[in-house]
């Protein structure tokens, strides 16, 4: 009878405070009126004549701006806009965070931890400041002023009491510091809680940890299921711990303690140390081949559990569960619309903001794959940038498509300026609610903006988590999902990029949408 197969592999980790690729780097401010010149070099990354003309000029009188420079002369533009983005300047009204950590250096399960949020102001310090936690269960916010003491330290401390303890696993913060003119500087962590008991395994569908329930899903390659699982080991002790390569894994029908599906034994080609506060990763891929237990349950579109047990060198036993599936499919075009207009990093942004889409549909058990797409300038004309509503059924008409695949058409275009009733204008648009089974017509599609901004290093980049949700908003509209009023609903009129949830009855319209199919 055949039998499931697998193949273990290590996965390399990131830092345990800045455990997604999502996170912000921290940055480095200095205040213009107490830089040294040797500050101003490193800081800025300017020549040293730059700098010391800086410091000339400051004696000379207050500099308010990189404006008060222009005319001076001995600074290169590129060294001014250097020095924009990492000096404060005179009475500067600009508010920045510069890093985010726990204040312990790490956090551990089921205990009070506080977060530090350290910032750089002149003439606008914070006066408040909130924090958005996204983890296991229900996201939670905590939100506090920031006292005169704590302004002139440069530095606030979130306390969080014994009733906002965290599981071990991963936890998102989302800092936002506000200050007296209602500006906001913000900044996103993500770190692993660490388990105090205090050692765990965790299981998870990517190998990117990912906050949320998820189940692991099992996906038809010809004829067999293929399931592919990360393996977490946290360690929240002070001493490494040694763990045997060989695990155990079993396939459970419904939840662990029901019957056996199917059971056997694999390994991970290195032998394993997890570090002291530390995590080690591996990814293990099951191969169910027709005739199987695994493929047969899968193929019945019955939920098993995938049990993994591993063995401590000193023979004590760490186990994790996670529900396996098969999903709902659906396939997106995504398509550059001049795609010269998407420079260096910008089409990297793109495929990590078609990520974070897919992260949101496989949180309700829908996953889709994507094929990627560009028009020329040339060829793209007026659709680069989109003025109209019928500007964007004219690019429908023209370029959705091709007829060969069952895809969603969904445009990323330089600049989307639709102007909406009440004002304002729309980031994306969606051509039908549910969008056409079809190519053809004026209504096939969704386009969105493309959410550029440069970053602190001076490269144009794309919001990945804003396009991500907007991308997965206009793809509930052609789903058929109207707008909601649920707080936090991926479907809010003007939702935004928390805003990531669909509910059950949402997973139960988009699944009878005419181009999403059974895994
Ligand atoms: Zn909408």
């Amino acid at each position: 009878m055949p039998k499931t197969s697998l193949n273990g592999t290590v996965v390399a980790q990131r830092p345990i405070n800045r455990y997604s690729s999502l996170d912000n780097a921290p940055v480095r401010v200095g205040l213009l009126t107490s830089a040294s010149e040797r500050d101003l070099i490193v800081l800025a990354g300017i020549p040293k004549e730059a700098a010391s003309r800086l410091v000339a000029l400051r004696r000379k009188g207050p500099l308010r701006s990189t404006y008060d420079l222009l005319g001076e002369g001995g600074i290169s533009q590129t060294d001014l806009e250097r020095i924009r983005r990492s000096v404060l300047f005179f009475e500067d009204p600009r508010l920045v965070i510069t890093d985010v950590v726990p204040s312990a250096g790490r956090i551990m399960s089921e205990r009070s931890f506080a977060i530090r949020v350290q910032f750089a102001a002149v003439a606008s310090p914070p006066i408040f400041v909130r924090v958005e936690v996204e983890w296991a269960g229900e996201p939670f916010l905590v939100e506090k002023k920031v006292s005169a003491r704590d302004r002139r330290g440069g530095f606030v401390s979130i306390p969080f009491g014994k009733r906002q303890t965290l599981p071990a696993g991963p936890a998102v913060f989302r800092v936002a510091l506000t200050n007296g003119t209602g500006a906001q500087a913000k900044f996103r962590i993500t770190c692993v809680v660490l388990p105090s008991n205090p050692f765990s395994l965790g299981l998870a569908p990517k190998s990117d940890f990912v906050t949320g329930t998820f189940s692991a899903r099992g996906v038809r390659d010809g004829n067999a299921y293929n399931t592919s699982i990360s393996v977490t080991l946290s360690n929240g002790d002070s001493r490494a711990v040694s763990v045997r390569q060989q695990f155990t894994w079993k396939f459970w029908d419904g939840g662990v303690g029901g019957s056996l599906v199917e059971q056997g034994t694999g390994g991970f080609p290195d032998p394993i140390a997890v570090p002291a506060f530390g995590t080690w990763g591996g990814w293990i891929a099951f191969h169910s081949p027709q005739g199987s237990g695994v493929f047969n349950k899968y193929d019945g579109k019955e939920d098993m559990t995938i049990e993994i047990i591993m063995t401590r060198t000193d023979g004590t036993q760490v186990s994790g569960t996670i529900t396996c599936r098969t999903m709902f499919r659906f396939g997106v075009n995504v398509t550059q619309v001049a795609f010269e207009d998407f420079f260096g990093q910008e089409g990297a942004d793109l495929d990590a903001a078609a990520e974070v889409t897919r992260t949101i549909y496989e949180r309700r058990d829908i996953t889709f794959d994507t094929d990627d797409r560009g028009i020329n300038r040339a060829r793209a004309g007026p659709f680069e940038n989109i003025t109209s509503e019928s500007e964007a059924r004219d690019l429908w008409e023209q370029w959705s498509g091709p007829n060969s695949n069952n895809n969603i058409d969904a445009f990323v275009v330089d600049s989307l300026a639709i102007p909406i009733s009440g004002g304002g204008t729309a980031d994306g648009l969606d051509g039908d609610i549910p969008g056409p089974t079809s190519h053809a017509g004026r209504n096939s599609g969704t386009v969105q903006n493309k959410s550029g901004f440069v970053d602190s290093s001076g490269a144009p980049r794309l919001h990945v988590e804003y396009l991500g949700m907007l991308m997965g908003h206009e793809l509930g509209h052609y789903l058929g999902l109207s707008h909601t009023s649920d707080a936090g609903n991926l479907m809010l009129p003007s939702s935004g990029t928390t805003d990531t949830n669909l509910t059950y009855e949402q997973y139960r319209k988009m699944i009878r949408h005419g181009w999403v199919s059974i895994d």
